[in-house]
């Protein structure tokens, strides 16, 4: 009985090692296939100013459209993107296009916001990043000020030199920087101090759980941002009281369903007309 189910296990144990292997396999084929054909869609999400409730940013998801399985979330093709670097050409992609689009937007009349662009770490890390954003600016005409990055704390935490650099590019160019999921990373305040950032993104795992601890990470999170001099946006926002608790801590920004999911570019459209009219 003994040797019989062991057998089985290792039966179980063999298809699924295999099945995994080969979906991952073919999963990277078909992301390679994907970025020749740019099989990819950017998404957009609202951010909102809490005390005037106008739109002033937007910011771009990338969706993966896949022939059969549909649509990909990036939560399953930026980790393989990122492990076999075809995230640097992906990743030049998504801000080409988000610039493009944000630039076109701007053209047709809408009122002007800033577009954030999710960096992953290998992206982060390119010597040649600060120049390579310089051309995409200068292609698609958006004016810096209208284009924000997105970092995470873990990406900052790794080669200090180089990050100051690349982040003092980023300053002189005029783009903006936010560090995304804040809260969640080792957080060090003397990096917070040292980076020129521009806002803090309190990530929605505090929002979304309010306990007594993380209601008081909240409000430490809003004051620290405001005493360093940065804005302050809050992710996962997404019932009316989620907007009250915030609004009455005194953050800037917020960002999540109860305003908008993310967007294709065509409900864009529709909403910056809706605000026109
Ligand atoms: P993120 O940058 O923290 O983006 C926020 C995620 O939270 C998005 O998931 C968004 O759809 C979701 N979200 C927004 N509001 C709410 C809400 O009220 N409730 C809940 N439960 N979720 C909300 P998404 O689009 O699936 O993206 C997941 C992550 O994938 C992003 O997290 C980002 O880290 C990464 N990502 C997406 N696009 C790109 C990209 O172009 N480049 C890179 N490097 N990473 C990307
Ligand atoms: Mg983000
Ligand atoms: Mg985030
Ligand atoms: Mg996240």
């Amino acid at each position: 009985l003994t040797k019989e189910r062991n057998k089985n296990d290792y039966q179980i144990f063999k298809t699924s090692f295999t099945d995994g292997f080969k979906e991952r396999l073919t999963l990277e084929t078909e992301l390679h296939k994907a970025i020749k054909n740019k099989n990819f869609e950017l998404y957009f999400q609202p951010q909102i100013d809490i005390k005037t409730k106008n739109i002033i940013g937007l910011e771009a998801l990338c969706r993966w459209n896949h022939p059969e399985k549909g649509v990909i979330s990036p939560n399953e093709f930026i980790p393989l993107a990122e492990k076999t670097g075809l995230i640097i050409e992906l990743g030049d992609w998504v801000l080409r296009e988000a610039c493009r689009q944000n630039k076109l937007w701007q053209d047709l009349g809408f009122n002007k916001v800033k577009v954030s662009v999710n960096l992953s770490a290998k992206q982060f890390l390119q010597r040649d990043l600060v120049q390579n954003i310089e051309h995409i600016l200068k292609d698609t005409g958006l004016d810096p000020e209208y284009l924000e990055l997105e970092i995470t704390e873990s990406m900052a935490m790794s080669n200090e030199k180089f990050i100051i650099e690349t982040l003092k590019g980023f300053q002189d160019l005029g783009v903006n920087v936010a560090l995304d999921d804040f809260g969640t990373g080792y957080s060090s305040l003397k990096y917070l101090s040292q980076f020129p950032l521009s806002k803090l993104k309190i990530d929605r795992l505090f929002i979304q759980n309010r306990t007594e601890q993380n209601i008081a990470i909240v409000k430490t999170i809003i004051h620290l941002s405001h005493s360093l001099n940065l804005r302050v946006i809050a992710e996962g926002v997404e019932n009316e009281d989620d907007l009250l608790f915030l609004n009455n801590e005194n953050c800037d920004e917020v960002q999540g369903f109860y305003f908008s999911k993310p967007l294709p570019v065509n409900e864009v459209d529709s909403l910056f007309h809706k605000k026109l009219s």
